[in-house]
């Protein structure tokens, strides 16, 4: 009769978990707080109190179950910081002859535990259960695909959950209602506030220990509020379903210059870290709409997000690593500007995504896409810089999500998997998307001279920079033909405008550095 190690990781911190199904009752289950995951990139200081506070948290629950429990703390002397080291070093001191953990975030640990099962103490690996598809399914789904869209796969599994079809036909009589989804905020002023949630003694030491152990990363531990247990998340799922979800649709594309959660959930870092289920909170959503009328186009475009975006980013980050990580279609070299890390520049929206961020470990998707993002893929920021950065400053990434939408939706390095065409943009979008401009020192409605906003140049600039690579793109040609009939000078105008601006640019000095000096290969 064996007798393993429950190896339970921070991002998989619920009772459902394969790992602890059929349990033998001498099993010890093993949480593991190591350095080596907190520093390979420099995670936002919100999120290590999240993963500590939430970790501590779950320890407790699964001891009131009845499990044993080895638990390592940062502070533990015998504590050797690497999470398959420290594994392997509680199964032996409990007497365990193997270790059982379900599926990681990230292919570099799934990797490294993999190489694993051969191994004197043989590693058990178990598929994750808790998402709608497994990377097999989603296999089975792009097999003989050369054009995957994400439309289509979601379409499938609306199907095959049930999730708003009406016999076989989707509720409201179509799959997207997206052109519904686009309203700039004009003038609205008020926005659902979130739950505050109260932080009891565990917490309060685990975000202490975040802030002792990392000061030098990024954040305040002062504004923690971000849930870390299954009760706080389920209140903000409730908040959000009564008082945001109806005007989530409409205002999905908005960017304010003051308010960083507008109608959006807040809810990924929860269901990344277990402590919410997909399955349940698109369940709430669609009740909404069944019980309570909620609008189709808000319902709908949420669900979407969870049950196509999310799902869909996964099967691509599972089915195309590890090479996925070395693409760089668009040949970008530049490193990340410095002031990601500060948000030291005067361009106001930048400014603004980059300052939330700081605050608060979040920035809604249109700031990560059309702001941070769009920024980055204009000025040619190489893919392994910028998903550093991702995956560092967000209280919801994990590599399995970030990876995919920074390398291939924002950065297009993927050449096309994740979208059609690359999400670019001037100046001009974001003047009707938000109220950045009018607190600009620059002009969206201009192209070149001082107070030009820079995003006009540089989106032109990036246009001509690979055409070779876009200009045959369908969905691109009605752009180049408006660059192909400029004229010569009006194009050298532009060209020394943006390439002025990005001779001005510094590149980040040593922030991302931990990740690289202490030898994290890039796989
Ligand atoms: P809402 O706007 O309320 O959306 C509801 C849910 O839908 C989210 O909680 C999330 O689970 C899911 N979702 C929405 N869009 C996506 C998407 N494109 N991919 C996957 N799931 C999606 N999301 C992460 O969870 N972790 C990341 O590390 C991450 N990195 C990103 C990096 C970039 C460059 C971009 C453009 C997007 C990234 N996203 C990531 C997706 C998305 O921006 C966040 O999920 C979202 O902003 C989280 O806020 P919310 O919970 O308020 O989302
Ligand atoms: Fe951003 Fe340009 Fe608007 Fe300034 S003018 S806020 S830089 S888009």
């Amino acid at each position: 009769m064996s007798k393993p190690l429950l190896l339970v990781l921070g991002d998989q911190l619920t009772l459902s978990l394969p790992t602890l199904e059929d349990a033998p009752t001498d099993a010890v289950v093993a949480l593991c707080e190591v350095k080596e995951e907190a520093r390979y990139v420099p995670h936002h200081v919100h999120k290590i109190g999240l993963f500590l506070a939430a970790m501590r948290h779950f320890a407790r629950e699964l001891e009131r179950k009845g499990f044993t429990l080895a638990y390592s703390r940062l502070d533990d002397p015998h504590n050797t910081h690497s999470l398959v080291e420290e594994a392997e070093r509680l199964a032996k001191h409990h007497g365990c002859d193997e270790i059982r953990v379900t599926r990681p975030g990230e292919w570099r640990l799934w990797e490294a535990m993999r190489q694993r099962q051969e191994a004197v103490l043989p590693w058990r690996l178990l598929e994750d259960t808790r998402f709608f598809t497994t990377p097999a399914d989603f296999a089975d789904w792009m097999r003989g695909r050369t054009q995957p869209r994400m439309e289509y796969f979601y379409r499938e599994q609306r199907k095959r959950t049930g999730l708003l079809m009406e016999g076989d036909e989707p509720a409201g009589g179509q799959w997207n209602f997206d052109h519904d989804n686009r309203e700039p905020l004009k003038g609205r002023t008020h926005f659902p506030t979130l739950p505050h949630h109260h932080q009891d003694a565990t917490t309060r030491q685990a975000l202490a220990d975040a802030a002792r152990h990392f000061p030098e990363h990024m954040g305040d531990i002062t504004n923690f509020n971000l849930p870390v247990t299954r009760r706080q998340a389920l209140s903000d799922l409730r908040h959000f379903i009564a008082e945001a979800l109806a005007d989530f649709g409409r205002y999905q594309d908005a960017i304010s210059d003051r308010e960083p959660y507008l109608y959006h959930s807040r809810l990924s870092a929860a269901m990344n870290i277990g402590l919410l289920s997909p399955r349940e909170v698109c369940e709430a959503a669609e009740r909404s709409y069944y019980e309570k009328g909620a609008p189709i186009n808000a319902v709908e475009g949420f669900i979407r997000q969870i049950l196509g975006w999310r799902e869909y980013v996964r099967g691509l980050y599972w089915t195309q690593m590890p090479g996925y990580k070395r693409e760089n279609r668009l040949n970008a070299r530049r490193e990340l500007p410095s002031f990601y890390w500060d948000a030291k520049t005067d361009l106001r929206c930048m400014n603004r995504a980059l300052q939330m961020t700081i605050d608060n470990a979040y920035a809604h998707h249109i700031q990560r896409l059309m702001i941070t993002g769009n920024f980055a893929l204009l000025c040619g920021v190489k893919p392994e810089a910028l998903c550093d950065w991702y995956l560092a400053v967000y209280a919801d990434a994990s590599e399995w999500v970030e990876l995919p939408n920074t390398l291939g939706m924002v950065l297009h390095a993927d050449g096309g998997l994740m979208g059609s065409k690359p999400y670019c943009a001037s100046g001009k979008y974001i003047d009707r998307m938000s109220d950045h401009c009018a607190q600009c020192r620059y002009s969206p409605k201009q192209l070149t001279g001082t107070h030009a906003c820079p995003f006009n140049s540089l989106y032109w600039h990036f246009l001509e920079r690979n055409a070779e690579r876009l200009q045959d793109n369908p969905r691109m040609k009605l752009i180049y033909g408006s660059l192909n009939r400029m004229s010569d000078e009006k194009r050298d105008a532009i060209r020394q405008q943006a390439e002025s601006f990005l001779r001005r640019l510094t590149p980040e000095k040593g922030y991302g550095l931990p990740c690289h000096t202490r030898g994290y290969q890039r796989s």
